[in-house]
């Protein structure tokens, strides 16, 4: 029997009428339910700032980081005895990196009982894949494509990060990016502005549920505002200059549908972009953020993102930057020492509008209010849910399935995999084969250092004994001591382990080469010109293949990179990201075929670095490859231009066939309905999940638009031998885009649609728009 699914393509929808409705209510933009309504909050906050002096709203706008225990050493210092002072008169606003009950507690009594009118502080930190029990970083997670997995790891991490007096995340990334020479890939959700708008918009729900005041749930941040990931050459904090069609049309719009579904808060960016830094940025802030888009919670700078704004060099000094970061929009200062010391000056001297200062203090307080904050600044700080409730069996549940579901699987020949039940010899080789600690990945909360489960443990607690599971790590992937973070480096020489893991590989039935990247070679300052695998790495690759050829990769990576050679060569790679703490059970789930893999690229693997920016839904250029003139077209000439891995990629154990593509009309009129459905049939012996996924391509616009662009995807599960029709809705909404003079709308004209299980293998037809 077909069952038939129907796909509403809302987010888009509600994009497309959000630009054209305005919000009636000044806070509605914060999500959820609270116990006072939103009149209410507006009232108290007036109410409240009727009371307080201009220094104590400038006090709401500063953020400090954390500084140790208040009884400790770090109190003594002079630095931190002035910021205590500081936040028992009620100069602080918020603080970062504070992280557990005890300490919440005591910073929070020192602002509530000392200062004059009591305000809480709120509590934020960077809880990006969990805060104890550990998800696959968010790259890894949205290569799942299952909406349903990233929402659930962002409630238990904010189960986890509230229990130790955590108010606030700053998450999820939005950015988009192209490049992988860019650290921080591994924290975005990849290159395509569609998943990433869907991702952003399950993390928020995950981390803010329906209801803020709940002590179960935690403010978001949609960051960081923006262009922070078209870093030119995908140098960290490098310069982006984007051009007005592709920020409306690539950059902004994750923001926009995290504004309109009433994220928290927002955070603007290091970067300048287009000859501004963001954070002075009163176009994005102001013109775009507050006002086009009527977003109306607070905006956080970056970790002292305004006085980078003297290195920027367009501040002379603090108090410059000052001036310029409020007028832009930028409401609270993170760490950078600059509003506290200098907003009250500029306005006593006129330079700054006290109204500025009043609005970004209502936004703080605002959010207070839903918080609950008010009513019980202490409601999140539980030592007894600090003790109980984290790394719970069923948070772990949670987090295997997630694991296992963001595996993708790249390449398998001749069904190596799964392995075999018959199996009697197994080799774990590689640097991360018996590593507890790299797969909890970069930005990884408080998780406890070497707690993830690793590949060696995960292989082990699947097979039975008379399986022989030996391990030999061959090369180290870094140098340095881990625990002191900065320090380590790639591993580029020492190849002294390699015949020893020969020697394990050699006769064996099963390789499994854990190779890959330390969880610190990606993200935030880790840039690298190189994407590929470090030399004693593919050394140690070659020479096990050499001696066995029944090698399976199990890359683990933070970013795209480039495995020519073990393409070429090696009969299956298995791409498992950094999956956090659950990783080696994940990762054997489906080495054993527990779990039929179903995880599909969010970014396209490059065949070299030289391609990068590299991505599906690129322009077709005047001299595109179908014309092939001999030289003269848009090619590199000692390299193909696509990818090696396509955005969308990603096998499964058994075959999935795409037949009967139908439109229920062959033209339609902008204010109609297209319907489209495809039949998709599991032709193999096992039951899986299909991502199905639909491009369109508006054949001709006013402006250049992408050879193909995703528009919808399902993920869905289909029994061995079973056939589903998988509906998609089209509306102008998703048709639309913004032309040349930054409206939205959609052309008349011709239409391509696509649909199958990747960016390249689909079928198609076409329709007309009237
Ligand atoms: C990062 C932000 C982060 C902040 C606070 C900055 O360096 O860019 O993403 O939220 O630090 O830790």
């Amino acid at each position: 029997m077909k069952k038939i699914l129907s796909v509403t393509l809302i987010f888009s929808l509600i994009l497309f009428l959000n630009t054209s409705c305005n919000k009636a209510d000044s806070t509605s933009a914060v999500a959820g339910k609270t116990s006072i309504s939103n009149a209410e909050i507006d009232k108290k906050v007036a109410d409240l700032m009727a009371k307080m002096t201009l220094e104590e709203k400038v006090g709401q706008l500063t953020q400090y980081s954390g500084f140790g225990e208040l009884t400790g050493p770090g109190a003594s210092e002079d630095g931190n005895a002035k910021k205590i002072e500081k936040i028992k008169s009620g100069m602080v606003g918020s603080m970062l990196n504070v992280t557990s009950a005890v300490q919440t507690r005591e910073f929070q009594e020192l602002a509530v009982k000392n200062s004059r009118l009591g305000i809480p502080l709120i509590f934020g930190y960077d809880v990006i894949h969990g805060y104890k029990t550990m998800f696959p970083v968010p790259l890894g997670e949205t290569a799942s494509w299952d909406m349903e997995v990233l929402e659930a790891g962002a409630r238990v991490a904010a189960k986890e990060a509230t229990a130790f007096g955590l108010h606030w995340t700053f998450a999820p990334m939005v950015d988009l990016m192209r490049d992988a020479r860019w650290g921080r890939v591994m924290e975005g959700s990849g290159e395509d502005t569609y998943l990433g708008t869907q991702a952003g918009l399950a993390r928020i729900k995950g981390f803010q549920g329906d209801d803020l005041s709940s002590n179960l749930t935690i403010a978001a941040c949609a960051k960081h505002f923006a262009g922070y990931g078209f870093a030119e050459a995908g140098r960290d904090y490098n310069t982006a200059e984007i051009s007005e069609h592709t920020l409306r049309n690539v950059v902004l719009p994750p923001f926009k549908a995290a504004a309109d579904a009433g994220v928290a808060t927002f955070m603007n960016s290091f970067n300048d972009i287009n000859g501004t830094p963001a954070t002075a940025s009163k176009y994005l802030q102001r013109d775009i953020l507050k006002g086009e888009w009527n977003y109306d919670g607070m905006v956080i700078s970056d970790w002292g993102s305004i006085v980078e704004m003297i290195d920027h060099g367009v501040a002379r000094d603090h108090k410059h930057a000052s001036e310029l970061a409020i007028i832009a929009g930028s409401d609270m200062d993170m760490e950078g020492y600059c509003y506290e010391d200098y907003l009250v000056e500029l306005v006593k001297e006129g330079k700054v509008e006290e109204k500025l200062i009043d609005d970004a203090c209502h936004r703080v307080l605002v959010l207070k209010f839903k918080m609950g904050l008010f009513e019980d600044p202490y409601k999140y700080c539980s030592e007894e849910r600090e003790r109980n409730d984290v790394l719970t069996p069923e948070n772990l549940a949670i987090a295997r399935d997630a694991a296992r579901k963001s595996i993708v699987l790249l390449k398998n020949e001749n069904n190596i995999l799964p392995i075999k039940e018959t199996v009697k010899s197994i080799a774990i080789i590689g640097p991360f084969g018996d590593d507890k600690d790299s797969p909890l990945g970069n930005w990884r909360g408080q998780a406890n250092p070497n707690s993830a489960v690793s590949l060696l443990e995960g292989v082990k607690n699947a097979v039975g004994k008379d399986v022989k599971v030996t391990y030999a790590k061959g090369v180290n992937a870094t140098t340095g001591d881990r625990s002191f973070v900065m320090e380590l480096t790639i591993n580029n020489t020492d190849k002294s382990g390699i015949p020893e893991a020969v020697a394990a590989a050699k006769g064996v039935e099963v390789v499994l080469l854990a190779i890959g990247e330390d969880c610190y070679q990606t993200g935030e300052a880790r840039s690298q010109v190189s994407i590929s695998l470090s030399d004693p790495q593919q050394a140690l690759l070659e020479a096990v293949y050499a001696v066995n050829k029944n090698v399976v990769v199990v890359l683990s990576n933070g970013r795209p990179l480039e495995i020519n050679w073990m393409t070429e060569n090696c009969p299956a790679i298995l791409e498992t990201w950094h999956l956090g703490s659950e990783s080696g059970n994940g990762i054997a789930d489906v080495l054993f075929g527990k779990y039929n893999p179903s995880g599909k690229l969010p970014m396209s693997f490059p065949r070299h670095v030289g391609q990068c920016p590299i991505y599906y839904n690129r322009k077709n250029t005047g001299r595109p490859a179908d014309k092939r003139p001999v030289v003269f077209w848009s090619h590199y000439t000692d390299e193909e231009n696509t990818p090696l891995y396509a955005f969308g990629h990603g096998l499964s154990y058994t075959t999935f066939e795409y037949k009967n593509l139908k439109l229920d009309k062959k033209s339609m009129a902008t204010n109609e309905t297209l319907t489209v459905s495809v039949d998709v049939t599991n032709i193999g012996n096992l039951d899986g999940n299909e991502v199905v996924q639909l491009y369109i391509r508006d054949l001709v616009a006013s402006v250049t638009l992408p050879i193909k662009e995703l528009k919808g995807f399902e993920k869905v599960m289909i029994k061995a031998g079973e056939t589903k029709t998988v509906s998609f809705e089209l509306t102008e909404a998703e048709l639309g885009f913004y032309n040349a003079e930054s409206k939205f709308g959609a052309e008349a004209g011709e239409f391509k649609i696509f649909v199958g299980g990747n960016s390249i293998d689909l079928v198609e037809t076409g329709f007309e728009l009237k």
